[in-house]
């Protein structure tokens, strides 16, 4: 007996492709019936047996699209009104059905790449190709709900083959709304233009050209301009910082193929499935030695940030080149420019060539990142390919909004039981990343459909996230949360965690509420509120501020506290007098507990260096330096004290290593496991004194490799519970997602 049946299907099930796969599932089961969009699901209406309903169901679970995924199905009998005749796709036309579900950008997919390379395709070398599994898709997105009408897409009228496969459901490109050909697309030029009436292809292949001769070219991508060089050449490498003003931060290599990446680094198997994936992020993937890259891409570090062509644009040139350096186009701490006209005058004394096009990138989105720790994928920077995809977080709250920090800024919305993070916005110092979080704040509100009633902001008073939401927002409520409270809930949301935690929160810098900085800090948090149990005791930031690009400032400082006045520290005698007057007229120094900072101050103890010419620099290059070294390091075990660790011990332990002729290698490899064996024992005191299991890892810190893995493997071994980052960034791009859980709870 026939029965009718309605099925919602709840999660990411919107802008993935769902419905024309339900549609292909049904027709091949032979039911009928419809399938439409709602604002909260996706619902279906068969006519079938209950057996028949079953297959259905079990095939949607089997092979439901990549991109999507079903957190809950509702099923229930309904009464029949009127027969239906076939299975159809119906297009959700009510405002209050607007689907909030933007799917985020897709690389592009196996079977474009075969026609991207057929000669007999009629998109043959078309650098636009898509289809419903894969191209733009929030880039180009200018209102919800997410059709071609809504996107820059709109001024390109279809053509009469496209249209027909636009609206074949059995067709690839069923519904892709960015479809396009060699006919009806966008297309190529090149600036300065070199020779008239060039075919996009033969574009390419003089951009290939220009950058084998050395030059840079600014390549417009899909959430935004690259500035490319050829990655082998290390003059053209040396130019292009130049001209960047980026001195020693690494750039991130685009690579031909899986392949030619194997060449110049190791890659894991995971690795290779983060990088090949439809999200196609940078991986920060270890060196090899004696590779063909240029020495100054990655200066000093161990690792190189690599990703895959995820454009076919990108597939056309890297077929001509196998090692681009790709960085975002800007120059330092500025957000990627997206517009022609934009490009050609923010880069004008950077590029020496510009690859345009025609279609206007809507949502400015920089190259995710993701490192792998202990064989899982942490995103370090949640931008392309993961904004906007929510986080199922385990319950529904209220709909907040939250501002972020200030440095490495996003912004996130929760809406029912979905988290909502923007793309990467970038340093909140600059002008420019100031319009582009106007920018996204507008935006996560118009894709999202909320207009807020909290806000959450960073309890810092002089953060301009803070101070914006102030003056915004006087008739809604703020709720100031703690920087350090916020890191450990944005690590609590994504576990599904409520309740008491044990929080270890390691970063460089946060407002604490006792006013000082904050930065290595032992927490018992929860989702509302948190207690401040332990922390690095408080050290000296002489000159505030400047002592985070001038690290020199810390190490001198710890000296002349420890009393030792010799010649450790090789630095001129006017940096010691200025120090020394510093502290005998206690002027200027700023108290701090910064685990970021004592990496700092080790840096140029052990004469790594005395300044940071970027975010992390003496860290990452201080965990380079230790994994040169094999042996086993020295463990001072007398640096914790209750449920704090002494940075005036650990320093002093340092110096003596040095003074006693250790290498440098030895010596910050101690510092790692001394800061490892510190954690472990206070989180054994607290256990002891709390009777608590869980711990709880977040903060920049735990970006640096050796500390957060070990310390994950110890405390494992100690048999605690230990939740760590997947896709919410450790760093403070994932401070909006913990105020927001905070705010919402
Ligand atoms: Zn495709
Ligand atoms: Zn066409
Ligand atoms: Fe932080």
């Amino acid at each position: 007996m026939n029965k009718k049946f309605q099925i919602k299907f709840f999660g990411i099930v919107q802008g993935v492709g769902f419905r024309p796969f339900i549609y292909r599932v049904a027709k091949k089961l032979n039911l009928k019936g419809f399938v439409k969009n709602r604002s909260d699901c996706v619902l279906v209406e068969i006519e079938t047996t209950q057996s028949r309903l079953n297959d259905f169901i079990e095939e949607v679970k089997k092979n439901s699209p990549p991109a999507s995924k079903i957190t809950k199905i509702e099923i229930k009998k309904i009464k029949a009104s009127r027969k239906f005749s076939d299975f159809r796709i119906i297009h959700s036309e009510k405002l209050n059905e607007k689907s909030i579900f933007i799917p985020p950008d897709i690389a592009t997919c196996e079977d474009c790449l075969k026609e991207l390379f057929n000669p007999k395709d009629r998109r043959y070398l078309y650098p636009f190709i898509n289809c419903t599994n894969c191209g733009p898709r929030l880039t180009i997105i200018k209102d919800i709900p997410y059709d071609r009408v809504n996107t820059s897409m709109s001024k390109f009228k279809i053509c009469e083959t496209c249209k027909k496969e636009y609206e074949n459901p059995l067709d690839r490109r069923f519904h892709a709304e960015p479809i396009a050909c060699p006919e009806c697309g966008p297309h190529l030029s090149i600036f300065p233009e070199i020779q008239d009436g060039l075919s996009d292809f033969e574009i390419i292949k003089k951009c290939a050209q220009i950058l084998k001769n050395g030059e840079i070219v600014a390549i417009k991508g899909l959430g935004g301009f690259h500035l490319a060089v050829d990655a082998t050449n290390f003059f053209a490498v040396e130019k292009l910082r130049k001209r960047k003003l980026r001195e020693e931060k690494p750039f991130a290599i685009m690579v031909k193929d899986i392949n030619s990446v194997k060449k110049i680094a190791h890659v894991s198997e995971i690795e290779e499935k983060i990088l090949t994936s439809s999200i196609s992020p940078i991986v920060l993937l270890k060196k090899k030695k004696n590779s063909i890259i240029a020495e100054n891409v990655s200066p000093n570090l161990s690792t190189y940030g690599i990703m895959l062509p995820y454009t076919p644009l990108h597939h056309l040139l890297l077929n001509e080149i196998d090692y681009l350096v790709m960085t975002s186009a800007n120059k330092t701490d500025e957000p990627i420019c997206i517009d022609n006209q934009e490009a050609k005058e923010r880069l004008k004394e950077i590029a020496d060539y510009y690859i345009l096009h025609n279609r206007e990138i809507v949502v400015r989105c920089d190259d995710s990142i993701v490192s792998v720790f202990n064989s899982k994928p942490v995103t370090l920077r949640h931008s392309r390919g993961f904004s906007p995809a929510p986080l199922i977080l385990s319950k529904k709250l209220k709909k907040v909004m939250a501002l972020g920090g200030n440095l490495k800024n996003s912004i996130a919305i929760i809406k029912d039981n979905f988290l909502f993070l923007s793309p990467h916005v970038g340093d909140l110092e600059n002008p420019l990343a100031r319009d582009f979080f106007i920018e996204t704040e507008k935006l996560m509100k118009r894709i999202t459909s909320v207009d807020p009633e909290i806000i959450a902001v960073d309890l810092h008073p002089d953060y301009f996230s803070t101070n914006y939401a102030l003056k915004k927002y006087k008739d809604r409520k703020i709720i100031k949360i703690q920087h350090h409270h916020a890191h450990i809930t944005s690590c609590m949301a994504e576990n599904g965690l409520t309740g008491d935690v044990i929080g270890i929160s390691c970063d460089g810098t946060g407002f604490g509420i006792d006013g000082k900085i904050w930065g290595g800090e032992i927490l018992i948090a929860n989702e509302k509120n948190f207690k401040r149990i332990g922390h690095i005791e408080y050290f000296g930031l002489i000159g505030g501020e400047k002592a985070i690009k001038e690290i020199w400032r810390l190490g001198l400082y710890f000296l002349f506290k420890l009393g030792i006045n010799n010649e450790i520290i090789e630095i001129d005698d006017k940096k010691r007098e200025f120090i020394k007057k510093m502290i005998e007229k206690n002027l200027n120094i700023v108290e701090c507990s910064s685990l970021g900072r004592l990496f700092d101050a080790v840096s140029s103890i052990i004469g790594l260096r005395h300044y940071s010419n970027y975010e992390g620099q003496p860290a990452m290059e201080l965990e380079a330096i230790s994994l040169n070294y094999k042996g086993k390091p020295e463990i001072f075990k007398d640096i914790v004290k209750g449920f704090n660790l002494e940075p005036y011990i650990l320093i002093s332990h340092i110096i003596d290593m040095k003074k006693r002729g250790y290498s440098i290698e030895k010596i910050a490899m101690s510092f790692h496991f001394s800061i490892i064996y510190g954690f472990i024992e206070i989180c054994k005191r607290v256990k002891e004194e709390f009777n608590l299991n869980r711990v709880v890892l977040s903060g920049g810190c735990f970006q640096n490799k050796i500390l957060t893995e070990n310390l994950i493997m110890g405390l494992k071994k100690e048999n605690f519970n230990v939740y760590f980052h997947s896709k919410i960034p450790p760093n403070d791009g994932g401070i909006s997602a913990g105020q927001a859980y905070i705010a919402g709870s």
